[in-house]
């Protein structure tokens, strides 16, 4: 299989440490109980990423099964359900939130906005009475990204639990699940964290375990019950056998993360000289605010289709980017700089790539966006290697 560089918003790259520590020699992880140490450690390295004294576990699955967990275990029926949207990942908590009985009322924001705060309160001063409320970090479809800082301490005020999506933001952008209230936080392992897809990082609360664990009625699901993870430690079992060369391999890539000085700051200077170099050239960003330091969100320029400038640049430059689905399907063009991915040789390449190919197509540039995208990197005073 010939592999083409993935600046997609997830998958990411994965470094070759990560890629090593999943090919190691692996105990019986049920059994052997230095396992529970090992996942453990883990477990606690990343509250350390997410700044939090909360319990972390990390689940077998990808990014989806922590949300549908986090929407199973909490849900009972005709639950009345906040779900803050501004997106297409925002909208779909909604989804969960009725498989599992609930009923889901929609505080629906500007797609082209990060959610407003000013209305969001006034909302909430008219109706309070829920359950829990859910939002997401950054929307990956569009790339807007909310500020959870100051939504969830407001649901809290109002005694609403929060469930935050912080899969395509967790690793890249600041995330103090403590200081902000965040009740259960998902992340994903193939996103900003660099490893494989296949595993979801919950952080879930005092909070949130009461709420689970007083239930009038059971949790309708096993794989989602997150309350069968909770003292796993203790009585030393797993619900299921834990997916130990995942495990090994996250950890590594948990560990790069914490080795790094600053790895927030190389997502922030990279993303603002992307975005730089995408507007100064005459591209035009897809939001109007909310950009996230993850992944930069274009619109495809009048009369082009998305599809053939991505295989173009796939097929001349070894570069994929991705396109967007739901409501932005053909709409827009994305670049992912999450994780591994944000490094200044792997952008300002997908910058080129970009710019050669988009000019086949007949589009005229106002300035060299590598170019552009050097100076601002440059302006930082950094070359990361
Ligand atoms: C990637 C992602 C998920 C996981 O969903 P997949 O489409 O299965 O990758 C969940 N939420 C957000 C915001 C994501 O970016």
């Amino acid at each position: 299989m010939k592999v083409p560089i993935i600046m997609t918003p997830g998958p990411t790259m994965v470094r070759a440490n990560v890629r090593l520590a999943r090919a190691e020699e692996t105990t019986n992880p049920d059994i052997d109980l230095s396992f529970y140490d090992f996942y453990e450690d883990t477990c606690l390295k990343m509250a350390n990423i997410l700044k939090t004294h909360n319990q972390v576990r990390i689940l077998s699955g990808e990014g989806i099964l922590g949300l549908e967990a986090a929407c199973a275990s909490l849900t009972e029926k005709d639950d009345r359900v906040l779900i803050i949207e501004n997106g297409v990942f925002g909208e779909g908590f909604g989804d969960f939130v009725k498989i599992y009985g609930g009923k889901p009322v929609y505080f629906r924001g500007d797609r082209k906005h990060k959610i407003n705060l000013e209305d969001l309160k006034f909302f909430l001063e008219k109706d309070s009475n829920f359950k829990y409320a859910t939002v997401v970090h950054c929307d990956t479809p569009s790339g807007v990204l909310n500020e959870i800082d100051k939504i969830c301490p407001l649901l809290k005020e109002k005694g609403i639990l929060t469930v935050v999506d912080s899969v395509a933001a967790m690793g890249g952008e600041e995330l103090r699940v403590d200081d902000w209230n965040i009740d259960i936080v998902i992340g994903g392992s193939q996103k900003c964290l660099s490893a494989p897809p296949g595993l979801t990082i919950l952080s879930i609360s005092k909070d949130a375990f009461d709420v689970m664990e007083n239930r009038k009625t059971q949790i309708a699901s096993f794989y989602c019950n997150i309350l069968n993870w909770r003292d796993y430690y203790k009585d030393k079992w797993f619900p299921y056998t834990p997916p130990i060369s995942d495990i090994m391999g996250i950890r590594r890539a948990v560990e790069n993360i914490l080795e790094e000085k600053d790895i927030l700051d190389r997502h922030m200077k990279i993303a603002k000289a992307t975005r730089e170099a995408i507007v100064s050239s005459g591209l035009e960003l897809h939001t109007y605010d909310g950009y996230s330091n993850t992944v930069t969100v274009f619109n495809v320029p009048k009369n082009l289709d998305d599809k053939k400038v991505r295989k173009y640049m796939v097929d001349n430059f070894n570069v994929m980017i991705a396109g967007s689905f739901d409501y932005l399907d053909g709409k827009v063009l994305r670049i992912g700089h999450m994780g591994e991915n944000a490094r200044v040789h792997t952008v300002s390449y997908t910058l080129v790539a970009l710019q050669k190919s988009l000019e086949m197509y007949g589009v005229k540039f106002k300035k060299d966006m590598a170019e552009v995208f050097f100076k601002e990197m440059e302006g930082c005073g950094i070359i990361i290697p």
